[in-house]
């Protein structure tokens, strides 16, 4: 068997349909995605050390035997493991939380690393919650006793899992790791080869090592960029099929459609539309706004300006709840002048005749047609891939185009990464609306947290409280799941609430059902996953609580703190931690004092390196992989780098990387 950067995932080993679908969500299909999933830090457990010489507080990896592994009580209560193991040169305690499966895991006599940090369990020098890692016959170690790779967790894949694959995958005799750049430009550039690049973003002997791999790959994708770009410009320019009126008295007919008063950007942005729209050629524009600031009434103008034309318009969101909210929206302002129509993977609603159709990626099936579709809106854009997005330009070839999106980037790289693209930003939220107040709770307050929450409800607002997983066995580490909060809340502090469970393995009828539920007010607590993240919008819930927040990115923190505080009362967001320290205090704390999305992120990419904000973006849209080494020099770089070589044998030859063939180019030439 001969693997390709090319070849599913399916092909390697220990990979089923499960797996298959977990990594899926991680935008992870091919040999090549799982390769391209870097690390977004590293943990230093290279400092090995001797049982006898270990001080407290001190990270550090032994190599022992295991002498013995029991479960014991602890005197909270809690199911503990204790472990006691050996060297030469003396024994050690071994205590893991909450972790009962290693009994079935470890065996006595067994040799094995242990990583982690020297603390005290009673009065006795004891490694608490190390890592563990089996000495194997061939030696190599990957979880331990080195520099290892940290992988963002989503979707039910441990790190510690996607770390043995990556590393068989890249030791494996079948997979031969091809040069893509041109050799003369690594040279020029002192940049490493592909192969050994991979190897050391994954498993660095040292952080400068790691340092160069990366910038590497930072070329790469903005010298792919910027060729993409450069071969979209020697197409030519397509001209829409109808050219559009859009008067000013037709904005005025348009804010009499709605409930409230447009703030001043998003007039603007409106005014940016009307040029664009009345325009001879597709307008491509991106719409920029912090979450709540009101993107989709913007989007709502240019479809009535489309409808007001005689043309249809086309409307796509990434889930099923987003889809059925912004049909519900769309329907309030528009009909019943016009029919507005819902396409999702489970619900298709008054599908013939519409005037707007609303819905999924449902909207990219075959059968789906379009008479004469004028507009296509696609919102919260990062969620979806560039191919998902051209196939929908495909259906409307010469139409207009707009997306949103709620993640801010900073300009000069949305021009990298986009080519040509107009773009307008909502930089103030409608007036009224409140700072959501913030507050990063120590765990002594959570009982009192539980009770102002109690009160809020009793006036009637509602509550999202939200926890990184699903269920529990789903992480080694024992962080809140939904499915156990939902019962605990429901039993132990909130019997007499209505409280409701939401994720992403409910079925997708369920799952509108209970936000439905929620929306309607007979859930008053709704305790749920990260699906809530994108474009959820219920005036009425003013608490966000955010369990084991320091899983998340402060990019990420802040899409989920922005589902309260969209009506006029005041909001509020908890912050809970399991695994507190300085650093993480520190880095949470900037959400209490900071409460501007670019501004966040931006610090975001400070702290944490190849921060989140760009992890919520689907893979293959944007460099988001190497965004911490993005910088003007290297964008500069890369771009003298693209001219020099630009040439049509090179887009053919990187045809795959950069945007597929000419037939592509047109349609995603926008993008
Ligand atoms: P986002 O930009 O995050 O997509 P939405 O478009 O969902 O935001 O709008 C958030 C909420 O604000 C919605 O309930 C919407 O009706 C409301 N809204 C939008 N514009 C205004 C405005 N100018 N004044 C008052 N409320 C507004
Ligand atoms: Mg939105």
């Amino acid at each position: 068997m001969q693997l390709s950067f090319n070849s599913p995932i399916s092909q390697l080993p220990g990979i089923g349909p499960n797996y298959q679908s977990k990594l899926f969500q991680l935008g992870i299909n091919t040999v090549k995605d799982l390769l391209y999933y870097f690390p977004f830090r590293y943990e230093d457990l290279s400092s090995q050390k001797k049982i006898a010489e270990l001080s407290p507080g001190e990270t550090v990896t032994i190599t022992a035997t295991l002498w013995s592994i029991t479960k014991i009580r602890s005197k909270a209560g809690k199911n503990l493991i204790k472990a006691v193991v050996n060297d030469t040169s003396g024994a050690l305690d071994v205590i893991w939380f909450n972790q009962t499966y290693l009994l079935s895991v470890l065996k006595t006599n067994q040799k094995l690393n242990l990583s982690g940090k020297i603390g005290f369990f009673g009065s006795k020098l004891s490694l608490i919650n190390p890592k563990y890692e089996l000495i194997k016959e061939t030696g190599e170690q990957i979880h331990t006793a080195r520099l290892v790779p940290i992988y963002s967790e989503s979707a039910r894949v441990s790190a510690k899992w996607l770390r043995s694959k990556i590393y068989q995958l890249l030791n494996s005799s079948f997979l031969e790791i091809a040069e893509l750049l041109p050799e003369k430009l690594l040279v020029e550039e002192k940049l490493p080869v592909r192969a050994a690049a991979l190897k050391r973003i994954h498993f660095p002997n040292n952080l400068s090592e790691a340092e160069e791999a990366r910038s590497r790959f930072a070329f790469e994708e903005l010298f792919l960029l910027h060729l993409r770009n450069l071969s979209q410009s020697k197409r030519t320019e397509t001209a829409v099929e109808q050219v559009w009126k859009v008067s000013d008295q037709l904005i005025l007919e348009f804010k009499k459609l709605l409930p409230f008063e447009l703030t001043d950007s998003q007039l603007s942005a409106i005014k940016d539309l009307k040029t664009d729209l009345e325009k001879g050629e597709p307008m491509n524009r991106l719409l920029q706004g912090e979450v709540g600031s009101g993107k989709t009434v913007v989007a709502a103008f240019a479809i009535f300006a489309g409808l007001t034309n005689g043309l249809q318009a086309a409307f796509m969101a990434p889930t099923e709840i987003l889809s059925f909210q912004h049909y519900e929206t769309l329907k309030k302002v528009f009909e019943p002048n016009f029919k507005v129509a819902l396409s999702t993977g489970s619900k298709k609603l008054d599908l013939d005749n519409f005037d707007i159709v609303v819905g999924t990626q449902a909207l990219l099936n075959q059968s789906l047609s379009f008479k004469n579709l004028g507009l296509i809106v696609v919102d919260e854009q990062q969620r979806f891939g560039v191919a998902q997005r051209s196939l929908l330009r495909e259906k409307g070839k010469s139409a207009h185009f707009l997306t949103m999106t709620a993640t801010p980037i900073p300009r000069t790289l949305a021009l990298t990464i986009y080519g040509q693209l107009q773009i307008s930003v909502l930089n103030e939220l409608p007036s009224g609306r409140k700072k959501v107040k913030t507050f990063l709770v120590p765990n002594e307050k959570r009982l009192a947290s539980y009770e102002f929450i109690r009160k809020e409800v009793k006036e009637n607002n509602q509550v999202f409280i939200l926890c990184p997983l699903i269920s529990e066995s789903e992480s080694l580490l024992s962080v809140k799941s939904a499915t156990e909060e939902y019962e605990f809340l429901r039993k132990e502090i909130y019997p007499n609430f209505k409280i409701g469970l939401l994720h992403g393995a409910l079925s997708s009828k369920d799952k509108s059902k209970v936000v439905e539920d929620f929306r309607n007010k007979k859930i008053e607590i709704l305790v749920t996953t990260p699906v809530v993240e994108v474009g959820i919008d219920i005036p009425n819930a003013t608490i966000m609580v955010i369990e084991a927040a320091e899983r998340f990115g402060l990019a990420s923190l802040h899409q989920l703190r922005g589902r309260v505080g969209r009506g006029a009362k005041q909001a509020y967001c908890f912050l809970f931690t399991e695994q507190s320290s300085e650093q993480v205090t520190d880095r949470l704390k900037l959400l209490e004092s900071h409460n501007n999305g670019l501004e966040l992120a931006e610090l975001d990419l400070k702290l944490r390196g190849a921060g989140d904000i760009f992890g919520t973006f689907q893979s293959g849209q944007i460099p988001l992989k190497t965004f911490a080494f993005i910088n003007l020099d290297l964008i500069t770089r890369s771009r003298v780098q693209a001219e020099k070589l630009a040439s049509d044998e090179l887009f053919e030859l990187l045809k795959e990387e950069i945007g597929g063939n000419e037939a592509d180019y047109s349609v995603s030439a926008k993008d």
